[in-house]
């Protein structure tokens, strides 16, 4: 028998109906021994996720407010899916204790991990599978970092033996007993974690969209799903702002070379998107386009430096990173030419130190021209078959040269794994729809 982790965020477990729905596809497939369940999550677009409903008891508690009529908000939520579920059971013991332990002692983290230790009874419960603490086997340091081979060797001993386990997501506990989360979404990062130690063969993660698309849904009208994306094409993407899965999800499981399939709960029949490591066997995919996504991301400044003789002057470039670096900026983006160089990064950052960023670069340098250009949209094409078709390129500033959409910059790693390119941010959404046809409509 193979071992699969399987995660459920918020959404797939919001209600008894969703809850229904998980256990169905967890039963579908004996393999599916580990789960890790998020939190009741939205059930509608404005209901209120159980892990903000705790957030709001604990901030009334360290407030010394009563909190009991939000409390019992919570109290109904659980109780509301007990009983819709009809599994026999009560959680009042565990409520109680969080209610004393709130009232002692109000700190954040232990009041948002309830939600997930809650979740994790009521659904270890109805599937009649082992319910395992995170508490006993997620450990953090002192400073809330992660001890990995720690965490690896409590799991693995924990879970000997057991032929499933349902395994809360979210939450640990520092070596000094004090219960921690992740950041918020962090269940994708215990599952990811999991997976790692019982050395899985693929973690799913079960949503309730059926993968990456290749672009975003608001901008091209309904985007095909992402088959098939690496581990590298993914980053590229998610650092513009394509988000699906928690970031640091990532390394435990591609450390350890297992895929993760994202998956839709509410459609299960689709095979989601798979991400793998570069040395996948990817004859196994249907698709195969050109490009594997296209993502946007507002909010972008250039700074363009113009001074003659420029590339005879020894650490130019150096004395104007200095003053970036100086500042507390980071850089996205630095194509030049002979006397000009221009530097992209991001407008918020930029605004407070605007002024002093300007005069120093010229006292640094004294460059012929210098201006800040705002209002910039950075668009990336994804893909790791860029690299072996000829092409590409061109095929992008077509799409936007019969758009009539201006270029302002353009950027193409030596990994040739993206093509970046700037416009105006007015642009953007039409940028990305014109890539979109050109290489997805017209591949197929
Ligand atoms: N329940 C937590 C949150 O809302 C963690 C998670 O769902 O992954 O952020």
């Amino acid at each position: 028998m193979g071992n699969k982790v399987v995660k459920f965020g918020g959404s797939s477990l919001a209600d008894a109906n969703q809850i229904k729905k998980a256990a169905a596809i967890i039963k579908a497939e004996e393999c599916r021994r580990y789960v890790v369940p998020s939190a009741p999550g939205k059930r509608f677009s404005d209901d209120i996720k159980v892990t903000d409903m705790l957030y709001k008891c604990c901030e009334l508690a360290g407030s010394g407010v009563d909190f009991s009529d939000d409390f019992q908000l919570i109290k109904d939520r659980y109780n509301g899916i007990i009983a819709d579920l009809g599994v026999d059971m009560s959680l009042d013991e565990e409520f109680d204790i969080i209610v004393k332990e709130l009232k002692a002692r109000p700190a954040k983290d232990y009041a948002a991990s309830r939600g997930e230790f809650l979740n994790g009874k009521v659904l270890a419960k109805y599937l009649g599978y082992n319910f395992v603490d995170a508490a006993d086997v997620i450990v953090f340091d002192t400073k809330g970092m992660l001890l990995l081979d720690e965490t690896v060797k409590a799991v693995r001993s924990r879970l000997k033996g057991l032929d499933n386990a349902v395994i809360p997501g979210f939450y640990g506990r520092t070596t000094e007993g004090v219960i921690k989360t992740f950041s918020r979404g962090g269940s994708d990062v215990t599952g990811s974690i999991i997976a790692n130690a019982v050395n899985a063969d693929i973690y799913e993660n079960w949503t309730d969209v059926s993968g990456f698309l290749v672009a975003d849904p608001r901008i091209v009208e309904n985007p095909d799903a992402i088959e098939t994306i690496t581990y590298r094409e993914l980053r590229e993407l998610a650092y513009m702002g394509a988000s699906v899965l928690h970031e640091d999800a990532i390394f435990p499981v591609r450390s350890a070379g297992i895929p993760i399939n994202i998956r839709n709960t509410n459609r299960p029949e689709d095979k989601g998107t798979m991400i793998v490591s570069n040395d996948y066997d990817f004859s196994r995919e249907s698709l195969g386009h050109t490009i594997t996504g296209i993502a946007g991301k507002k909010g972008f400044s250039t700074i363009n430096i113009e001074k003659a003789m420029m590339n005879n002057e020894i650490g130019f470039g150096m004395k104007v990173l200095n003053v970036l670096y100086n500042n507390g900026i980071s850089f996205e983006h630095m194509p030049s030419g002979i006397d000009t160089m221009s530097i992209t990064v991001d407008s918020a950052k930029l605004e407070p130190v605007r002024e002093k960023v300007l005069a120093e670069i010229r006292r640094e340098v004294a460059p012929d021209h210098l201006e800040i250009e705002d209002g910039i949209a950075i668009l990336a094409v994804v893909g790791r078959r860029m690299k072996n078709t000829r092409g590409t390129v061109a095929r992008v500033f077509a799409a936007m040269a019969h758009a009539r959409i201006n270029v302002k910059l353009i950027d193409q790693g030596s990994s040739e794994l993206n093509v970046i390119i700037g416009v105006s941010e007015n642009d953007l959404p039409e940028a990305i729809r014109r890539i979109y046809d050109m290489f997805i409509n017209s591949e197929k």
